[in-house]
């Protein structure tokens, strides 16, 4: 077999991204807003009108002319949300306002009404000058024909808020790509079987597709390919017909890791074929038929690490999205840890609530899919130091 590259984590990922960028984009689907969570944007969104399309008021009080602040007003009237005062506010007057009710023409300054004082229809306030203050201007959040969406982000709750508040209800979104699911290996049994002691339930095809449909994509279960290379190879060529394919198992060096054969019966292209890193060392990365795969090591906690580092921002970057992302922030240690140097570890972990302390989780290692299930994050240790402090920082994934 050819010799390809082991890469440290940063190296491998920056490989997986920097291939999947030149793979062109996806076709285009339009789509209601009711469909657009998660959904990756094809097209660029703008403005339909200033934002706010008139001046107005952030509190409830008085508009005035700040040039005639401090001092007594008369009051000429009311304005409230939804309703709008027809005349300009003169030297002396002030306009009774409500949150969000439009600012008229002379106004230039909101007094809270708690800085007021009503009697007799007039009102007084020692409030000085503060010119704009409680007012938001006309065009300050966005101006007409002005972007305010790029193609390629994916829509979340409040990106779906301004396409609702422009007046898009119909959106060009990307098609999510297809991805193919292959575990193998011959102890694998179906989830719903009872396996024999040899045997185990096949866990990787259904966290796989869950991570999938998470990361935008169309998981489709293959069935699983037993440890030979012939049964192997059909398999892998039904999975190649998907936008990606995700192999589970099959990828040590083992004498019956047949998928990296059976790929190369295929003329596959390896970009890697192991990274530095623990769990997932011989993680392979590939295209072959014009659709990239992933060899992931079986192991189910290797199989979910290998897949939120690597496969994730493939899979995001094949949905047209423009920027991957791989937040990991630092949290504070509740007891001392060390490793072995020489690979980044992503290890089974609990973030407190609010995320600032951060705990390993005992495990008997990347079979260990109790342990991973217990944690809510993995704790990702530096390939060059050995040991920290409890109470310093280090840096932690979200599952
Ligand atoms: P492999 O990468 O094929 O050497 O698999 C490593 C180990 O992962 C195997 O011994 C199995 O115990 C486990 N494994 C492989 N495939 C799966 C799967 N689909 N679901 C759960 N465990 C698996
Ligand atoms: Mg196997």
């Amino acid at each position: 077999m050819a010799v390809v590259a082991t890469l440290s984590f940063r190296e491998a990922r920056d490989c997986v991204i920097a291939k999947v960028a030149g793979a062109g984009k996806p076709p285009v689907e339009e789509i209601g807003l009711d469909e657009a969570d998660g959904r990756v944007l094809a097209e660029e969104v703008a403005a339909d009108r200033d934002y706010p399309a008139v001046a107005r008021s952030l509190r409830d009080g008085y508009a005035v002319r700040s040039a005639d602040l401090p001092g007594a007003f008369e009051v000429i009237g009311e304005v409230r949300a939804g309703g709008i005062f027809e005349r300009p506010v003169g030297p002396g007057e002030a306009l009774e306002i409500m949150t969000g009710a439009p600012v008229p023409e002379g106004a230039d300054q909101v007094v809270m009404l708690e800085h007021t004082r009503r009697e007799d229809g007039r009102m007084t306030t020692d409030r000085g000058p503060n010119r704009g203050e409680w007012v938001n201007p006309k065009g300050s959040e966005a101006k007409a024909g002005q972007a305010v969406l790029a193609a390629g982000a994916r829509l979340d709750y409040s990106s779906i808020a301004m396409l609702a508040t422009v007046g898009k209800i119909r959106v060009k979104a990307y098609r999510r790509p297809r991805v193919a699911i292959l575990a193998t290996g011959d102890e694998l049994v179906e989830a719903g079987a009872v396996p024999r002691e040899y045997q185990i339930r096949n866990s990787n095809a259904v966290s796989l597709a869950a991570q999938a449909r998470r990361a935008g994509g169309i998981p489709e279960i293959l069935p699983a390919a037993p440890d030979e290379r012939e049964a192997t190879r059909r398999l892998l060529e039904r999975g190649l017909r998907a936008d990606l394919l995700l192999i589970s198992g099959g990828v040590s060096a083992g004498k019956y890791d047949v998928v990296e054969q059976a790929l190369e019966e295929l003329e596959a292209e390896f970009f890697f074929d192991g990274t530095l890193i623990q769990p997932g060392k011989p993680t392979v990365f590939g295209r072959a038929r014009g659709t990239f795969f992933f060899g992931l090591p079986g192991n189910p906690v290797s199989t979910m690490v290998t897949f939120n580092i690597f496969a994730r921002a493939a899979l995001e970057s094949l949905g047209g999205q423009s920027e991957v992302a791989l937040p990991v922030f630092p949290s504070r240690l509740t007891g001392p840890f060390r490793h072995k140097t020489g690979l980044t570890r992503f290890l089974p972990a609990r973030l407190s609530p609010d995320g600032g302390e951060l705990t390993p989780i005992k495990w008997q290692g990347s079979s260990d899919v109790a342990a991973a299930a217990r944690a809510n994050a993995f704790l990702v240790a530096d390939p060059e130091r050995e040991s920290w402090e409890a109470g310093e920082w280090m840096p932690a994934m979200p599952k």
